[in-house]
């Protein structure tokens, strides 16, 4: 049945030396395979584009393999199972799996997880309900638990984790949501749809001033994406004995040299502030917890989101390369098929 499949990929071209561009990537076709014995063939819906990406298009060691070389790159998808040789997952279950950036992904069962697309959309499997909102709820749960009346400062607020952070913040007893995102539109969102009682403009300057003004007590905690001048504001704003979570540190994605680190680094010292790390992917025994709570505030509403929705294959260089320079507003997302 599926020897007449075509499905379309993008590859990785060649590997970039600071920014990327859309001629670090191909546009390619290959034929889908037959399954094997306990696999199934996924006709991909929904695929993500993520910053850790950006990472693997460098030929460096790290925590996940570097992309191949003129080989279909990787990472979260949701689909349809067309043909599946697996009692487990059957044909018309709806999967999230890890091979995006093409049509149709052949995979061994037990490498999909069925999701319940009933009430709630696939596509949020890669957003609230996948690794994006999980990150926000490890950050603040576990890595800089948020305490009952604290101060809480989010950067790249806007965006799939800061989305949900400040609202997650917020329920889990922040009486300060302060988020930071780039230019006045997206500022706006963050106090008009995502919770945020304050939001800072990075990109008009002044952040400490800015930070300094929103949080005029200090700030307990803080969900940092971007690191450089964001991580330098907020160890200047903290309070003592305030937790900060490494999450991201996007403005060095792109960076030819490492950025140096923040030379506030003693007033943390002298605060007694926790810089913790997290990497989402050693946390994913929390999925049912997360999922369990997240579901229903998003079933009634009560959890915004957003979505910023590019559509085809060919076009998803261009989501990831957008949403690297802060295009989408929430969950920067492709649309494979209807
Ligand atoms: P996202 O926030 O939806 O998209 C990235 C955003 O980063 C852009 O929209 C842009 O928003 C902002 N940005 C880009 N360059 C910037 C700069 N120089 N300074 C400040 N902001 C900048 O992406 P996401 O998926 O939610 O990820 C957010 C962060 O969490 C990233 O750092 C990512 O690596 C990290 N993350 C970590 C884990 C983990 O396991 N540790 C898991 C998931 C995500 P603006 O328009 O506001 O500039």
């Amino acid at each position: 049945m599926t020897t007449t499949l075509v499905s379309r990929e993008i590859r990785l071209a060649a590997r970039p030396v600071g920014e990327p561009g859309p001629e670090h990537f191909e546009l390619a076709s290959a034929p889908v395979p037959e399954p094997a014995e306990g696999q199934v063939v996924v006709r991909n819906t929904w695929m993500s584009v993520d910053p850790y990406m950006r990472g693997r298009m460098n030929d460096v060691p790290s925590y996940i393999p570097p992309f191949r070389l003129g080989e279909a790159m990787e990472g979260s998808a949701v689909g349809e199972v067309v043909a599946s040789r697996s009692a487990e997952v059957p044909v018309g279950a709806t999967v999230s799996h890890f091979l995006g950036w093409r049509e149709y992904a052949v995979l061994d069962a037990a490498a999909a997880t069925v999701v319940d697309a009933g009430r709630i959309p696939a596509q949020a499997y890669l957003g609230a309900l996948g690794t994006t909102g999980l990150t926000a709820y490890v950050a603040l749960t576990r890595t800089a638990p948020v305490r009952e009346g604290d101060t809480v400062f989010v950067s790249a607020a806007g965006g799939a984790v800061g989305s949900v952070a400040g609202q997650l913040a917020r329920r889990l007893g922040a009486v300060r949501v302060i988020g930071s995102a780039g230019g006045p539109a997206k500022t706006k969102r963050l106090v008009a749809d995502f919770g945020y009682d304050a939001a800072l403009d990075y990109r008009a300057g002044r952040l400490e001033e800015q930070l300094a003004e929103a949080a005029p007590e200090g700030v307990d905690v803080y969900l940092d994406s971007v690191g450089g001048d964001h991580l330098r504001a907020a160890i200047g704003a903290m309070r003592a004995g305030g937790r900060i979570a490494m999450v991201g540190a996007i403005s060095g994605y792109n960076a030819e040299t490492p950025a140096p680190g923040p030379d506030n680094l003693f007033e943390a010292a002298a605060k007694e502030v926790t810089l913790r790390g997290m990497l989402v992917s050693n946390w994913l025994d929390l999925f049912p917890e997360w999922i369990a709570k997240a579901a229903p505030w998003l079933a009634d509403g009560t959890l915004r989101t957003e979505e910023t929705v590019v559509d085809g294959i060919e076009r998803a260089p261009e989501a990831f390369l957008g949403m690297m320079r802060g295009a989408n507003t929430g969950k920067m997302l492709v649309r494979l098929a209807g």
